[in-house]
């Protein structure tokens, strides 16, 4: 009976394992057709002033307009194309297409908004990808001091000399670098301490729950004033509710970002946006 169990249990987790795959192969595909027929395009979301609502900056996301499928959210195809390396065509697109776009919006009479992109591991570790920036910088002729990169833990955690050794690049050439989804792994505020980065943005897994959940609370409390100590600017992501709002003011947060003042839009939308998102209510 339990041997029986057993094959049973086997053969469905290899149907489960071989449709995943076929899945997986069929994506791939279509993503070098989306690659080829340039079937990506990017939102932008606000992140604001915590004190003001003033918008400070905006977040590049990609999504993917399949013919057929519909607008794919990036958590769908992003790590695929991590572990195929076709992150690192998307990767070059997005970064053109974002400078592009806000050079092209302040062009247009519309304000010169910095502009974070997010820069997957593979992207980052690839030998070109400094020229890869210089290229983008110099065909768009957008200020590198306008341009943040989005980097996980991970990357900087890999410890290679040589991730540290572009994180400086960057930063003499202007460039601003953000450690991303900060508190979802490992890395200390101790290490942080070495490298030329200049704000965290905090897990969205710490700030869902804030107001019910003191752990998470003390621990966001805690990266913000060592992130402080260590001349750094913080970001909460993912504040839905004006509640979350208030607390993160009462802790000093410098920026936050999320559905409360806007989701991700299309860069038309954009610059529709009022400069200033909803006041902070005391
Ligand atoms: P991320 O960089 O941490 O981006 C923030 C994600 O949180 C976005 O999801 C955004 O839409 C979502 N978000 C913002 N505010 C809220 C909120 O109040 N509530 C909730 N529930 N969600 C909120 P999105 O656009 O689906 O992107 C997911 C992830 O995909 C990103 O997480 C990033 O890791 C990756 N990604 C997106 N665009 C790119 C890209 O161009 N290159 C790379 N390498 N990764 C990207
Ligand atoms: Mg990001
Ligand atoms: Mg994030
Ligand atoms: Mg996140």
């Amino acid at each position: 009976e339990a041997k029986q169990q057993g094959r049973n249990t086997w053969q469905w987790y290899g149907d489960e394992a071989s449709s995943l795959m076929s899945e997986h192969v069929e994506m791939r595909l279509e993503l070098q057709e989306a690659i080829r027929e340039g079937q990506f395009l990017l939102h932008y979301q606000p992140i604001v002033d915590t004190r003001t609502g003033e918008v400070r900056s905006v977040e590049a996301l990609v999504r993917w307009q399949h013919p057929e499928k519909g607008m794919i959210s990036p958590g769908l195809f992003i790590p695929l194309a991590e572990q195929t390396g076709q992150i690192v065509a998307i990767g070059r697109w997005v970064l053109q297409r974002a400078c592009q776009d806000m050079a092209r919006l302040h062009a247009e009479g519309g304000p010169a908004l910095p502009v974070a992109v997010n820069i997957s591991p593979l992207q980052f570790r690839r030998a070109g990808f400094l020229a890869q920036v210089e290229q983008v910088l110099e065909t768009t002729g957008w200020p590198a001091e306008r341009l943040e990169l989005e980097v996980t833990e991970g990357v900087l955690m890999s410890g290679t000399d040589r991730a540290i050794e572009v994180l400086h690049a960057l930063r003499r050439r202007g460039v601003q670098v953000a450690i991303d989804d900060f508190g979802s792994g490992f890395s200390s505020l101790r290490y942080l301490r070495q490298l030329p980065i200049s704000k965290v943005k905090l897990d969205r897994s710490f700030i869902h729950d804030i107001t019910h959940n003191g752990d998470n609370a003390a621990i966001v409390q805690g990266v913000i004033t060592m992130a402080h100590h260590l001349g750094l600017k913080v970001v909460a992501e993912g504040i839905e509710a004006p509640e979350q709002q208030r607390d993160l003011m009462g802790r000093d947060c410098d920026l936050l970002q999320g559905f409360l003042f806007s989701r991700p839009v299309p860069l038309d939308r954009l610059a529709g946006l009022p400069t200033h998102l909803p006041a902070p209510r005391a």
